[in-house]
C-alpha cells in the first residue's frame, strides 16, 4: 500500500558533456550510433536493469567495438580486470591475425569479447589454485563501458571483465561486488514491495562517488628517496617547522603547475567517461583532492581505478609523482578516499533521501534504521573492509576517523530516531534561511544538519559517506562489504515487518507493524550513532562503555573475515563462498606482511647505506674539530658534549638497525602468525630506527644529509 509519495531525484550516470574531447568509452551516443537499435536496447537492459545478457548479440557488439577502437588508433584489445593484488591487470592481444593465404586481417569476435583466459596461478589466489592449476577466465562485464586507454601513441581497447578460476570461484574484486549489488537489489525490492512503492521500479542499485586525496611531489626529489620510490611513503624524515598548523593550504589557491596537471588529468578522465567534478587543495601542504559525480557502484569502482591510474601517469609528464599512499609523511595529514554511498532505483529515486517529510516518511525511516542496524551488527566486518598496512598509519591518528565504526546522523535524523524510539510524533525541521547580517548579502539556505568530518560513516543529507577508506584502496571491496551487510539488514527488516504486519494488513496495521520493528531496531542499535568528536580520547572511552569494538590494526581487524558469522553472511547472500572468502583473508594477511617487510628492508638499506655513513661523516668532522681545537689549547667542552651525543645516537641507530634485521628474519609461520609477528616486532623496530634517523637528521650538517627532506619535498617549491 502506498504510504509515501516520491519524486525522482536526478542521478548522473553519464559524464559531463565536454566539447573538446572525443569520447574514449563505448557507451552513450557512441554505442547508440554504432549498434543496431535492438542490440543496444538489449545491452542497456543488462546495464540498467541488471538482466542477464543475451550472448547472441556479442558478435555484433564486438565488431562495432573493434571498428570504433581501430578508428581511435587502437591496435590491441585487452580484458581489464582487478585481481586480488588491489591493482588492475591487463593482457593485450593484437586485433591483427595472420591469414593462411598470406596477409592479415583485423579480427575481434564475440567470444573474444565475452571470455579470455589468463593464467590464474600467477595472481594472488589465497589457496584457491595450486601453481600447477593454472586455468582462469576473464568474462565481460557489460554493465561497465569498454574504453580506450592511450599511453603515448599506443592505444588499447580495454574491456572490463571479472576474473574467476577454472572452478568458477572469484579471484577478483569485481565478481563479489556485482553479486553484492544483486543482493542489495533483491532485498531493497522486498522493502519497496511491502510499502507498495515498487511500481515501475525494476531494479535498485548501490550508487557510489569516491573522493580521492593525493599528494604531488616533484619527481626529481622522489627519485632521490628509495622509500618514496619503492614504498610510496617516507619511512624517515623529521617534521617540517611549518606543516598544516596555519591551515593555509586547505582550499588555498591552486598553484599554476598543479592546476595544469589537474586540468590535464581531468581531460583524460572525461574522455574515459569518468565524471570528474571537484578539485581543491587539501589540508596538508602539497595535498590535493579530486571528486567525481557519483555513478552506479560497479561503474564507479572501475572509474575509481582508472582515476588512480590517470592521476599517476599524467603526473609524470608534469614532473610530479602522484603519491596515493595513505600516509606518505609522518606528522602531516594522510590521505583518504571518502566513499559516498547510497541506494537508488532505476527510476532515479534515491532511497536515502529523507526530503522534507523525514518524520512521516516511514519508508525512508526503514531504510535508514536498516543501515544503522547493519553498521552496528557488522562493525567488525566493516572495519576489516578498510584494513591495510597503509591505512593503519591513518585510522585513529587524530586526523582520520578512528577505527571505531560509528555513524554520524546529525540533528534532523537524530530527532527522527528519537521519535521512532519514543513512539511520539515528531516534526521534520524545515530547511531554514540564514541572515548573514550585511544588507548587501543574500540570505542563504541552511541545511537541516551540520557536518562531521571525524565520523567514519557520516550521513551527509541524502547519502552516507564512508570516510575511513584508504586513499590507495580498491573501493570495490569496502563497497562489497557495505552492500552485503546492508542486504542482510534489509532482508531482516523486511522479514520482521512482514511478520508483524501479517497477510493483507490495513494501512493502520501496517504502519503499527513498521513502527514497532523500527523502534526495536533503534533501541538495540543506536549505540553505534555518535555525533561528537570522533578524534577525541573521550570517544574512545565512551565507545568502550557502549561495547563498540576498536580494532586498531589490520592484524586485529582481518580475522573477522574468517569468522563463522562472516562466512554464513557471505554464503547466504551468495557474494562469496567459504573458500572464496578464506582466500581473501589469506591474501590480505600476506599482503600486509609483504608490504611491511618491504618497507622494513627499504628502511634497513637506507639506514645502513645512507644515514649511518652521513652520521659517521658528521661525527668525523666534529671529532676533527674537537681534536684540532684541543690541540690549539682552546676549551671545547660544548663540542665534546655534542660529539658524545652524536656518537651515542649512532650507536643507538646501529643497534636499532640490527634489531630490525633480526625481526625481519623472524617473520615466519602461517599467514596470520607472520602478520602478527610483523605487527608485534617489525613495526616497533621500525619506529626505533625512525626515531634515531629523525634525530640525526636534525643534528648533522644539512649538506651531509643524503636525501631530500620534508622541507624540500613539501615546502620549497610551488
Ligand atoms: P558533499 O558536499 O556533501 O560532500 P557532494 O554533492 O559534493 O556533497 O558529494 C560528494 C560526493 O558524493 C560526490 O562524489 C558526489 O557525486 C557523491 N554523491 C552525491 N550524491 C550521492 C548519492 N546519492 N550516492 C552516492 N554518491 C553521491
Ligand atoms: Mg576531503
Amino acid at each position: 500500500m502506498p504510504m509515501t509519495t516520491r519524486k525522482p531525484t536526478t542521478m548522473t550516470t553519464t559524464p559531463r558533456a565536454s566539447q573538446h574531447f572525443a569520447s574514449l568509452t563505448f557507451s552513450g551516443d557512441v554505442m547508440l550510433k554504432r549498434l543496431p537499435s535492438n542490440v543496444s536496447m538489449l545491452l542497456q537492459r543488462t546495464t540498467k536493469q541488471g538482466l542477464s545478457l543475451d550472448p547472441a548479440i556479442a558478435n555484433t557488439v564486438a565488431t562495432a567495438m573493434k571498428e570504433w577502437a581501430l578508428e581511435h588508433g587502437a591496435t590491441h584489445y585487452c580484458h581489464w580486470f582487478q585481481p586480488l593484488t588491489g591493482q588492475t591487470a591487463e593482457k593485450h592481444d593484437a586485433f591483427l591475425s595472420p591469414l593462411n593465404e598470406g596477409g592479415a586481417i583485423e579480427k575481434f569476435s564475440g567470444s573474444a569479447l565475452i571470455q579470455g583466459e589468463p593464467d590464474a596461478s600467477s595472481f594472488p589466489h589465497g589457496g584457491i589454485r595450486d601453481t600447477y592449476e593454472a586455468r582462469g577466465y576473464t568474462a565481460w562485464d557489460p554493465t561497465s563501458p569498454a574504453f580506450i586507454l592511450k599511453s603515448g601513441d599506443v592505444a588499447t581497447l580495454c574491456i572490463p571483465t571479472v576474473f574467476v578460476s577454472w572452478t568458477g570461484e572469484a579471484l577478483d574484486t569485481k565478481t563479489p561486488l556485482l553479486r553484492s549489488i544483486s543482493a542489495v537489489n533483491t532485498q531493497a525490492m522486498r522493502i519497496l514491495k511491502l510499502f507498495g512503492t515498487d511500481n515501475g521500479v525494476q531494479h535498485v542499485s548501490a550508487t557510489l562517488g569516491c573522493e580521492q586525496e593525493y599528494f604531488l611531489i616533484d619527481s626529481d626529489l622522489v627519485a632521490e628517496r628509495d622509500d618514496l620510490t619503492i614504498c610510496g611513503r617516507t619511512v624517515m624524515g623529521s617534521p617540517p617547522p611549518k606543516g598544516q598548523q596555519l591551515e593555509d593550504h586547505y582550499f588555498g589557491s591552486i598553484p599554476q603547475r598543479v592546476l595544469a596537471y589537474m586540468a590535464d588529468s581531468e581531460d583524460q578522465l572525461f574522455a574515459l567517461g569518468v565524471p570528474v567534478k571537484t578539485r581543491h587543495n587539501e589540508v596538508a601542504p602539497r595535498q590535493y583532492e579530486l571528486a567525481p559525480t557519483f555513478e552506479l557502484a560497479n561503474v564507479a569502482c572501475d572509474h575509481q581505478m582508472l582515476t588512480m591510474h590517470v592521476l599517476r601517469s599524467v603526473a609524470q609528464s608534469h614532473g610530479f609523482t602522484a603519491i596515493l599512499h595513505e600516509k606518505p609523511f609522518a606528522r602531516v595529514n594522510g590521505s583518504g578516499k571518502h566513499n559516498n554511498w547510497s541506494i537508488s532505483t532505476d527510476t532515479g529515486i534515491n532511497l536515502l533521501d529523507p526530503r522534507d517529510d523525514a518524520h512521516t516518511n516511514l519508508e525512508f525511516a526503514t531504510f535508514l534504521t536498516a543501515v544503522i542496524r547493519a553498521v552496528d551488527s557488522h562493525a567488525l566486518l566493516l572495519r576489516a573492509s578498510i584494513a591495510s598496512a597503509h591505512n593503519d598509519h591513518r585510522l585513529g591518528a587524530n586526523e582520520a576517523p578512528p577505527a571505531i565504526m560509528s555513524i554520524y546522523l546529525g540533528d534532523m535524523l537524530t530527532g527522527l530516531i528519537d521519535t521512532l524510539e519514543s513512539g511520539k510524533s515528531g516534526k521534520t525541521p524545515k530547511s531554514a534561511e540564514m541572515d548573514l547580517g550585511a544588507t548587501t548579502l543574500p540570505n542563504i539556505p541552511k541545511h537541516s544538519s551540520d557536518r562531521n568530518r571525524t565520523s567514519p560513516f557520516a550521513f551527509t543529507g541524502n547519502k552516507f559517506e564512508f570516510r575511513a577508506v584508504g586513499s590507495s584502496a580498491n573501493c570495490a571491496w569496502p563497497a562489497t562489504v557495505l552492500n552485503t551487510i546492508i542486504a542482510e539488514s534489509f532482508d531482516w527488516v523486511a522479514t520482521e515487518i512482514a511478520k508483524a504486519a501479517g497477510k493483507g494488513p490495513t494501512a493502520a496495521k501496517f504502519e503499527t507493524a513498521v513502527r514497532s520493528v523500527l523502534r526495536d531496531v533503534v533501541k538495540k542499535h543506536r549505540r553505534v550513532c555518535f555525533d561528537g568528536d570522533g578524534y577525541g580520547e573521550a570517544w574512545h572511552k565512551e565507545a568502550a562503555k557502549r561495547g563498540l569494538p576498536n580494532l586498531r590494526s589490520t592484524v586485529e581487524a582481518l580475522p573477522s573475515l574468517d569468522s563463522k558469522e562472516t562466512k554464513a553472511l557471505f554464503a547466504k547472500y551468495e557474494v562469496l563462498n567459504a573458500r572464496e572468502l578464506h582466500a581473501r583473508y589469506e591474501v590480505q594477511l600476506e599482503q600486509y606482511t609483504k608490504l611491511v617487510v618491504i618497507e622494513a628492508k627499504t628502511m634497513l638499506s637506507m639506514g645502513r647505506t645512507q644515514v649511518l655513513p652521513a652520521a659517521i661523516r658528521a661525527q668525523s668532522e666534529l671529532a676533527d674539530a674537537v681534536g684540532g681545537t684541543i690541540a690549539a689549547g682552546v676549551d671545547c667542552a660544548d663540542s665534546m658534549v655534542a660529539l658524545k651525543a652524536l656518537v651515542g645516537e649512532v650507536t643507538l641507530l646501529r643497534k636499532a638497525l640490527a634489531e630490525l634485521e633480526t625481526t625481519i628474519k623472524g617473520v615466519s609461520g602461517s599467514a596470520l602468525a607472520s602478520a602478527q609477528s610483523v605487527r608485534a616486532t617489525v613495526v616497533p623496530a621500525m619506529e626505533r630506527v625512525r626515531s634515531s634517523c629523525d634525530f640525526i637528521e636534525t643534528q648533522i650538517p644539512a649538506d651531509l644529509w643524503p636525501m631530500p627532506t620534508y622541507v624540500d619535498m613539501l615546502l620549497m617549491r610551488s
